[in-house]
């Protein structure tokens, strides 16, 4: 996927071939496997991954997942995703992605920091706050974060807060860094709400993934009173017309481990959730779940994707004759990584900001962005995730240019 949507937007920027020859592929890639001990004292071989796709604007960055069904290749396409991402929005970065193969909810606290300690190890020889920093991503958070800064800084023999973002505040984190995915995610869609005229009070909302992204989307959509109509995460879903009360799901999904049983709702899948009557849908899990299958079905007028790559080429195709719009996720869910950046920059310069300056500065860029993306559509007459591509596309490709080849 990520490969096809670089070549169609390459082929509108009449790119060179060399010039692709070079942002087709990453970088780099590094592989490894490591013993960790697990509680019940056998030792089990775990396999990770770090992938850096372009630096030609500034250091890699990206985060890093835990799951079972993480690939080589899917670390790459999200790799190449993170310099478009980064560059769409204007911030000094390249791209970068890291994943382990695991299954953290079957792991104890024990297990998942000494896994994560190592595989903070194995990817010391490439991390590092001017090289490449890591920061939280699907079933990693601000914990996993903070042992990943102190393995690394235990190797160096000081504290490197820059080398990680996304970490508790007491240890040199950001302000607002949670939010900023979803509140990111919110920002363009007002915009884009604005241009077909649909008022975000009373707006019908449904949300695939209940994580950082998906469950604080639903807290920032229905303060902006929108009706949260159906949410879900990996187990199920959940729909109600009349509207779900976000803060009540979560403590549900606190006590229980999933949103599934919430009482008042009616009990549906994950992939319904994507069906459901509804005006904004917000893909907030995982990539290829919007599909040919059934993109015909979604009823949405507005896709804010703030999962990364959950659309197929085939699908936007089908979406763009039914009229949605859709947010492309490097644009959608670029505020994680912008508030990623005023972290970074905070660390690096060791003086921190309130939050009503992040929220500030945040909103600013995120609406910059868009408008940019919005404008490179109009200009070409194509979707706005064509649009974002050229445009980030075109900027790497300039930094790339400029810098020449070496030797
Ligand atoms: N994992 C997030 C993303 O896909 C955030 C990356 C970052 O903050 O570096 O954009």
């Amino acid at each position: 996927m990520a490969v096809q949507q670089f070549e169609e937007a390459a082929d509108r920027l009449n790119l060179s071939e060399d010039m692709r020859e070079i942002l087709r592929k990453p970088k780099r890639e590094l592989t490894v496997n490591f013993p960790v001990r697990l509680d019940d004292g056998r030792i089990k071989t775990f396999t990770g991954y770090r992938v850096q796709h372009n630096v030609n604007r500034g250091p890699a960055k990206g985060g890093i997942r835990y799951s079972p069904d993480v690939t080589l290749d899917e670390v790459k396409a999200l790799a190449m995703w993170m310099t478009w991402k980064c560059a769409v929005v204007g911030i000094p970065y390249g791209g970068a992605k890291g994943g382990v193969i695991c299954d953290p909810k079957t792991m104890s606290p024990g297990e998942l920091e000494r896994l994560t300690r190592r595989y903070a190890t194995e990817i010391s020889i490439i991390i590092g706050p001017h090289s490449d920093i890591p920061a939280p991503d699907v079933n990693t958070n601000p914990q996993v974060m903070a042992w990943i800064m102190d393995t690394y800084s235990m190797h160096e023999g000081f504290s490197i807060p820059a080398v990680v973002t996304g970490k508790p505040l007491s240890i040199g984190g950001s302000e607002g860094r949670n939010d900023a995915t979803a509140m990111g995610v919110l920002f363009v869609t007002r915009q884009a709400a604005r241009r077909i005229g649909l008022p975000l009070r009373g707006a019908r909302v449904s949300i695939q993934g209940f994580g950082n992204a998906g469950s604080i989307a639903a807290r920032l959509f229905h303060h902006e009173g929108c009706k949260i109509v159906a949410v879900s995460d990996t187990r199920g879903g959940i729909y109600n017309e009349a509207g779900l009360d976000p803060a009540a799901v979560l403590r549900h999904k606190q006590e229980r481990g999933s949103v599934v049983g919430f009482p008042a709702a009616q009990q549906i899948s994950p992939q319904e959730v994507l069906e459901v009557p509804c005006d904004i849908l917000i893909p907030a899990a995982t990539e290829g779940v919007i599909t040919e299958a059934n993109a015909g079905r979604i009823q949405a007028q507005i896709i804010a994707e703030a999962a990364n790559g959950p659309t197929t080429p085939q699908a936007d195709r089908i979406l763009g004759r039914r009229g949605v719009v859709v947010i492309p996720d490097i644009l959608a869910n670029a505020g994680g990584v912008t508030v990623s950046y005023f972290e970074w920059v905070q660390d690096l310069q060791s003086f921190f900001w309130g939050v009503e300056e992040i929220t500030q500065k945040l909103e600013i860029i995120m609406n910059r962005a868009f408008a940019a993306v919005a404008e490179k559509a109009e200009q070409y007459h194509c979707d706005l995730r064509l649009a974002a591509n050229m445009l980030a596309i075109s900027r790497v490709a300039e930094a790339t240019q400029i810098r020449g080849i070496y030797p």
